[in-house]
């Protein structure tokens, strides 16, 4: 039980490893706000509350967190994890599908750390984590916007660390290697062969193996570690 009595919102929690920190983190003790702009794919454990939350939209971002103060009290760990990922090199990639990855991946944290830190500050504690990529501190050929938002999210957290440091909240990115997950699993099969051929470990990660990285962050074990940023990539980033 390393996170009784901790009240945590988890965006994107309806598959992949949104829905693996939800589960943990329930186990865990921690009373659980499950949002996603759908339904989950298997139900959640028992007591986890679901929510509609669009990370997109800043009313939205509002009402979700109103409503976990209102039933909870406070809030205690926010996980920015809600993502869309795209392959376009720039030069094929046009300005539609460049602001709906910025809005998706990059505008829906900096909504959900402001609504967050808005909460925060007057309890004097909080653990924020955002979910950025080995592709947020390395490149791989393509995928421009997606780089380009989870870079800003690997630079986002730093900043926000440091700017609410005096203000007991932490802030730190995870950045996962390839997880197998709904969002991997409709991408065309040779290039998820490549990315795991470029793995060291050569497989891919479980989302489990994120959730266990996200739970140290959100506990009390962490105490010391803000403006980090935790790998867990089957040593990809190593090479
Ligand atoms: P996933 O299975 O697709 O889960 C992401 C969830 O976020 C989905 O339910 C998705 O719904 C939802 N979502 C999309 N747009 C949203 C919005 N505007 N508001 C709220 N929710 C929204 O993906 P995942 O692989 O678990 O990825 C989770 C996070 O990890 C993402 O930020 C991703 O970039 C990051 N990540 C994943 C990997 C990997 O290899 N899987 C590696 C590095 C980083 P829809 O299905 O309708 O889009």
């Amino acid at each position: 039980m390393r996170l009784n009595n901790k009240i945590v919102l988890v965006t994107g929690a309806a598959s992949g490893i949104g829905y693996a920190i939800t589960e943990l983190f329930a186990e865990q003790g921690a009373t659980v706000f499950a949002s996603d702009i759908k339904a989950p794919l298997k139900p959640y454990a028992e007591g986890v509350e679901a929510l509609d939350l669009d990370v997109t939209s800043e009313a939205a971002w509002k009402e979700a967190v109103d409503a976990v103060v209102g039933k909870a009290g406070r809030l205690d760990v926010l996980i920015n994890n809600a993502g869309i990922i795209a392959y376009e090199p720039l030069d094929e990639l046009g300005i539609e599908a460049w602001n709906r990855m910025i809005a998706v991946d990059q505008t829906g944290v900096f909504l959900g750390m402001r609504e967050a830190v808005r909460v925060m500050r007057p309890q004097q504690s909080g653990s924020i984590i955002n979910i950025s990529s080995i592709w947020g501190s390395a490149a791989v050929g393509g995928a421009h916007s997606y780089h380009a938002a989870k870079g800003a999210v690997r630079n986002m957290s730093k900043n926000a660390a440091i700017t609410y440091v005096g203000d007991g909240i932490r802030v730190n990115s995870v950045h996962p290697g390839f997880i197998a997950t709904p969002l991997t699993d409709a991408q065309a099969a040779d290039l998820n062969e490549a990315t795991i051929g470029a793995t060291p470990m050569k497989r891919a990660g479980r989302p489990e193996e994120i959730a266990y990285g996200a739970l140290f962050l959100a506990s009390d074990e962490s105490s010391y570690v803000t403006g980090t940023e935790l790998v867990i990539d089957g040593g990809y980033l190593a090479q």
